[in-house]
């Protein structure tokens, strides 16, 4: 049953620093709930069986705002949205990947709202941002009166729907560090249609090369193949520091199968899962680099 908006209590901080002390006199009590864009929570809401009663509204925190471009790594706020990343020149240039990706979150009306810490905490293994934070080895700022701690991406998650999170702890920022040079990012989704549909398989890539030494640098995420979105670690190991061939590509996918194990659900099967992974694998080796299709570079 939809829960009753009357039942609710909101509080809306006026910086940051009150919003972590309300979480932290809360620690021992019933929690509050941290409230971003809402594009999640009041799904749950809507749909009824969502515990929380308390939530705390941080839409207004100007602290938890903005893209701050570094001279190694971007810094985005919690609150950035996804039509911003869409928007912003420099996230355009060094990040099309994650621009493609947040170009596929639902439609303009949930990418005006919906924000990229969101898309992290709710944790869905399905989150179309989250491969692409792993290729880019994200980092993740929590802060609670206690302090700031930087969690790598990959780190976050210790189960299905479970962060490291404490509950006094927001994520206020995420760090995303320049791609090394002459590298190739990609992103694909793949759903029941084009647009608007949950992911059955989302993937992300990075990988940069060398003349000589092959594949220098390589990151593959991977969503909707597991409990939780993941780094292909034995798929990077069979591509990294080889030339890039046909054989180092079989070799990756094979290597996939034991990184994911997708399972059957509403939306897809575990076969099918299984296949689409290493395939939009290989779709992304073939577009970064000619010599995983067997033909020669013209140019690294
Ligand atoms: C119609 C529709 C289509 C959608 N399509 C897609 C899609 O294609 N791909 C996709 O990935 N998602 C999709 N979503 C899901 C959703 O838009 C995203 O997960 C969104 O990024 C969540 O962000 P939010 O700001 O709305 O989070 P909220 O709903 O406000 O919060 C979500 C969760 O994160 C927690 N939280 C939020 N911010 C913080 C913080 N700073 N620190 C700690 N915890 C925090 C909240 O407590 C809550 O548990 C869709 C949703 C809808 C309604």
């Amino acid at each position: 049953m939809r829960t009753a908006l009357s039942t609710l209590e909101v509080v809306r901080p006026r910086g940051l620093k009150q919003a972590l002390e309300v979480l932290a006199r809360a620690r021992d009590q019933e929690r509050w709930v941290p409230l971003a864009g809402g594009t999640d929570l009041l799904v749950y809401l809507n749909a009824g069986g969502f515990d929380g009663r308390r939530f705390l509204d941080m839409w207004g925190l100007r602290e938890l705002r903005g893209i701050r471009v570094g001279k190694s790594a971007a810094t985005l706020g919690a609150l950035t949205t996804f039509r911003e990343i869409r928007e912003h020149p420099l996230m355009r240039r060094r990040f099309p990947a994650l621009v493609s990706a947040a170009a596929e979150v639902g439609a303009w009306q949930i990418q005006n709202r919906a924000t990229l810490a969101g898309n992290i905490a709710n944790a869905s293994p399905a989150g179309d941002s989250l491969p692409v934070l792993i290729a880019h080895d994200a980092v993740i700022h929590a802060q609670s009166i206690r302090g700031m701690r930087n969690i790598p991406f990959d780190q976050l998650y210790r189960g299905y729907r479970d962060l490291v999170l404490e509950r006094d702890e927001l994520i206020t920022a995420v760090t995303l560090p320049y791609p090394p040079a002459r590298s190739v990012a990609f992103f694909r989704k793949v759903g029941t249609r084009r647009a608007q549909s949950i992911s059955k398989v989302v993937f992300s890539g990075l990988i940069a090369f060398d003349g000589r030494a092959g594949v220098t640098h390589v990151r593959l995420g991977y969503g909707s193949v597991a409990p939780v979105t993941l780094r292909a670690r034995h798929a990077e190991k069979a591509l990294s520091r080889e030339a890039p061939s046909p054989e180092s590509l079989e070799r990756a996918r094979e290597a996939l199968h034991r990184d994911i194990s997708p399972i059957d659900d509403i939306r897809s099967d575990r076969e099918y899962r299984l296949t689409i992974a290493a395939n939009v694998l290989e779709q992304f080796l073939r577009g970064a680099h000619p010599g995983f299709a067997g033909r020669k570079a013209s140019r690294v």
